[in-house]
Parts: C-alpha cells; structure tokens; sequence
C-alpha cells in the first residue's frame, strides 16, 4: 500500500512538509493518519468517526476527489467517494 501522504502529513516529529495544506492544522485526524489507511474494520469506523465531527470535511472530501487519493478522506472510504462522485454526475 501507498502510504506517502501519512508521511507527509503526519504530526509530531517535527518534519517540514511543504505540500501539506494549510485546512489540515484544523483536522480532527491530525496524529492520526494510520486510521486512515488501514484496512482494519475498527480503524475504518474510528476514523468514520473522527470525520463526523471534523471542521474541515467538505475541503477535505473536495481535496481527495480532486486528487483522486486513497483512504477515508471526508468521511468516505476510496469506493465511496467513487459513488458519491457518480451520484452528484447523476443529478
Ligand atoms: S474529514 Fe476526516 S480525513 Fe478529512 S481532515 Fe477531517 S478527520 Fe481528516
């Protein structure tokens, strides 16, 4: 599994990381991000969970479809986002 963007964002080792942006110093997953990419059943639901109450979801959500990425972005796993994006391509 492709993991670059974990590495990238993730928190607490004091690496600069400059494609990293700015809306996400306000996320809920800061820390985090191994929830994100795991194919776990109970890290799937707490990040879901995280999401729910995260400031930053619909930039979030925009940005990974944007970005075609993997992982729960937006309170969406990779297949939901791809249903959601032909839903909204429905309407
Ligand atoms: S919506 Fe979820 S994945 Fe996106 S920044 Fe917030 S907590 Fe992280």
């Amino acid at each position: 599994m492709n993991v670059h963007i974990v590495d990238l964002w993730s928190e607490g080792d004091q690496v600069f990381r400059p494609n990293k942006p700015a809306w996400h110093d306000l996320a809920e997953c800061r820390g985090l991000h191994h929830l994100f990419f795991s194919d776990r059943r109970d890290d799937i639901i707490e990040a879901k969970q995280l999401c729910q109450y995260c400031p930053v979801r619909q930039t979030c959500l925009d940005y990974a479809i944007a970005g075609d990425e993997h992982g729960i972005w937006g309170g969406l796993t990779t297949m939901e986002r791809q249903r959601y994006v032909l839903g909204r391509s429905h309407k």
